[in-house]
């Protein structure tokens, strides 16, 4: 497992990449819109793990609505599992409270599924599996080992 993405809640993409880009230093990997999380997402790698800027597209969106009520800032951190049907299956096991009982698929076409804070310390997890013909094939079944 590792960190896969550190999300981070912003008013403006383009704004933020004068610190992240400008000045931090890192390269702009992809920008993408996620029209159902009514987001736009600008991913830039650290290593193997990436920082992930959240836009909203408007006000009645899960991000939009996290501005309003805590400003900018980390919004969710991502691990990278290898079978995210397990992961859920451990998660509802430990009586943890989930957001998505079935992964969906989030930014990058990857199986995506998010833990609510209640179960986490506080902070929203996403855990994500990588996008391949085998995880794709059958993704609502659980033996894509
Ligand atoms: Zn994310």
């Amino acid at each position: 497992m590792r960190i896969d993405h550190l999300g981070i809640a912003v008013a403006s993409i383009d704004e933020s990449l004068a610190f992240y880009r400008d000045a931090l230093g890192l390269e702009v990997a992809g920008r993408e819109t996620v029209e159902d999380q009514g987001v736009n997402v600008c991913m830039l790698p650290v290593g193997t793990s990436r920082v992930e800027l959240l836009e909203p597209t408007g006000p009645e969106t899960p991000v939009g609505k996290f501005l309003a009520k805590r400003g900018p800032g980390i919004h969710h951190i991502c691990y990278r599992v290898d079978d995210i049907h397990a992961a859920l299956a451990r998660f509802k096991a430990a009586g943890a409270r989930l957001i998505d009982d079935v992964p969906r698929v989030g930014a990058g076409g990857h199986l995506v599924a998010f833990v609510h804070p209640s179960a986490t310390g506080g902070v929203l997890v996403e855990i994500s599996q990588e996008a391949g013909p085998e995880h794709t094939a059958h993704p609502t079944q659980g033996d894509n080992s």
